[in-house]
């Protein structure tokens, strides 16, 4: 499985395209393009990778991760997984971009097609991704985790040399902790960790130097 990462709009979220080589099969995970540009930018990509883009998946349902769903389900025909616990954040993305004064940016209700938990594994042809729940920064945070490639894409729970936030609606600090040190630190030290925002790190460097854990 072969990973590529974009940065879009105000908030520099990290969105991912995961593939499989041998299928070209893709998976979008937190789209956030804000605006005609940035999606036309994602459109580009994807067409020169020459992928076809089979899965939509958000590691959580805030606004920022979820800009550019209804781009990606409309453009690729595509429904959207994420946790089922996160559907009340998508049903309030109206009062999430007026708590950020956003405008001009989707901020209709974002529906969940398919419910996403612990230990499912979500295929691209022969390869899969695996979901690990690990609420606290939303109840609903998933991380997705690809243990033959070693890598982890950890949404806001995890970054480098920090951990999200937990004063928005739904967020937890001693939830966030405890889910991040038994479901994530547990991996492999080599892991390569992507974050929903920032660089990536791995697991073992963070176990070590993360002051938050
Ligand atoms: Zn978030």
């Amino acid at each position: 499985m072969k990973i590529a990462r974009a940065e879009y709009n105000l908030f520099g979220v990290n969105t991912y395209i995961v593939w499989n080589p041998d299928s070209c099969e893709a998976a979008v995970i937190d789209p956030g393009m804000q605006n005609p540009d940035e999606c036309a930018h994602f459109k580009q990509v994807v067409e020169r990778m020459e992928l076809q883009i089979t899965h939509l998946i958000n590691t959580h349902l805030h606004i920022d991760h979820t800009l550019g769903d209804e781009f990606v389900e409309s453009m690729y025909g595509v429904g959207l997984m994420a946790n089922d616990a996160d559907a009340a954040l998508g049903a309030s993305r109206g009062s999430q971009a007026a708590m950020f004064h956003l405008r001009g940016v989707p901020d209709t209700p974002v529906t969940i097609d398919i419910n996403i938990k612990n230990g499912d594994k979500i295929f691209l042809g022969d390869e899969y991704l695996q979901v690990i729940e690990v609420p606290g920064h939303s109840p609903g945070s998933v991380a997705l985790y690809s243990p033959v490639d070693k890598f982890v894409i950890t949404g806001d729970a995890l970054f480098k040399g920090s951990i999200g936030r937990t004063d928005l609606p739904g967020g937890d600090h001693g939830t966030l902790v405890k889910a991040v040190t038994n479901e994530l630190l547990t991996l492999p030290d080599e892991t390569v960790v992507y974050p929903g925002h920032g660089p990536s790190t791995t697991i073992g460097a963070e176990k070590i130097s993360n002051p938050y854990l």
